[in-house]
């Protein structure tokens, strides 16, 4: 029996979590949230203490120890290996960066972080730190960043607008501006360090602690970033618009279009995820029909039906194997 397409239950991080958070998610998408400072709805999460839920309430975390293999795919091995969260920034983040998979297992003993965005919705002006501007060695980075906003003038802004997406590999140096609301796929990992967080202090004068020793040690220099540039790939019958936006080491990501009755195969390797950016049906061979409303994630099981999905905007991410 194939499994049946799971909708998941966010877990959220917010308040003193995410003091830059907001209601965009309940604004956009009608979610009831748990605070007016609500920064990070986890759609598909086994993070300890932040797991998403099935409609039972069920953990993410169970789901996979119960069903395994069918769940999550026989090329997908070890802990849960994604993190898909939406995320509102009514206010900026903190400007940090992740280190790759060898030195969080050497100094953290945990999976490294290598993430990727995709902006649902931008204010006017809106603008993400995506790198550090040409030129700018670790020396400099590391002089500037000790004197607090000395280290702005060296960020490189890039402006954004829904509908762009960007890859941000371990070790770049990034932060999600003001006024953004967006997409983001990742390892699933919590090693974050700080480089800067605007002079900024909570209600009794403190400042949130800056990790600049390890910072320094994981930011890569001279890398190219540029905004992804989305590939057409064709859809499995039906009609619309298919494009990949990501394929990197660890992940997949497609964004599909004005489809009707479009096939989304099950895949035996491995899991996928379905979000719904504006209002999806899925049909499976049985006839059941599910809509999804928009904001709302499917956890789409390796030994699943194959779906039919009809919807004016959704993405679907998976697990990269590698053979
Ligand atoms: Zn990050």
């Amino acid at each position: 029996m194939p499994l049946s397409p799971i909708l998941m239950q966010p877990a959220y991080r917010y308040g003193a979590m995410t003091p830059w958070g907001g209601t965009r998610l309940s604004d956009l998408y009608g979610r009831a949230l748990p605070d007016s400072r609500t920064g990070e709805s986890l759609e598909v999460s086994a993070i300890a203490g932040l797991n998403s839920r099935d409609s039972d309430g069920t953990p993410l975390s169970e789901l996979v120890n119960k069903y395994g293999k069918l769940l999550v795919g026989t090329k997908v091995r070890g802990e849960f290996p994604l993190l898909l969260k939406l995320i509102d920034a009514k206010e900026r983040l903190s400007v940090q960066v992740h280190p790759d998979d060898a030195y969080a297992s050497r100094n953290e003993g945990k999976l490294g972080k290598t993430e990727a965005w995709v902006i649902l919705h931008a204010l006017p002006g809106a603008e993400l730190i995506y790198g550090i501007v040409p030129g700018v060695n670790r020396e400099t980075l590391r002089r500037a960043s000790e004197q607090g906003a000395q280290v702005e003038p060296l960020l490189r802004r890039v402006p954004v607008k829904a509908g762009d997406a960007f890859y941000i590999p371990a070790g770049t140096v990034h932060a999600i501006g003001a006024g953004i609301v967006l997409y983001e796929i990742q390892q699933s990992s919590d090693v974050t360090y700080r480089f800067y967080d605007w002079e900024r202090r909570d209600r009794h004068g403190n400042k949130r602690a800056l990790h600049l020793v390890k910072a320094l040690d994981v930011t890569k220099f001279g890398e190219e970033l540029q905004p992804i540039v989305p590939l057409a790939v064709p859809v499995d019958r039906g009609t619309g618009q298919r494009e990949r936006l990501f394929d990197t080491g660890y992940f997949l990501t497609d964004r599909y279009q004005d489809c009707t009755d479009v096939l989304l195969p099950a895949d035996p390797r491995r899991f996928s995820m379905l979000t719904a950016l504006s209002e999806t049906t899925l049909r499976q061979p049985d006839g059941k029909v599910t809509v999804l409303p928009a904001g709302q994630t499917m956890l789409l099981p390796a030994l699943g039906d194959d779906l039919l999905a009809t919807g004016g905007s959704f993405l679907v991410s998976a697990p990269q194997i590698k053979d």
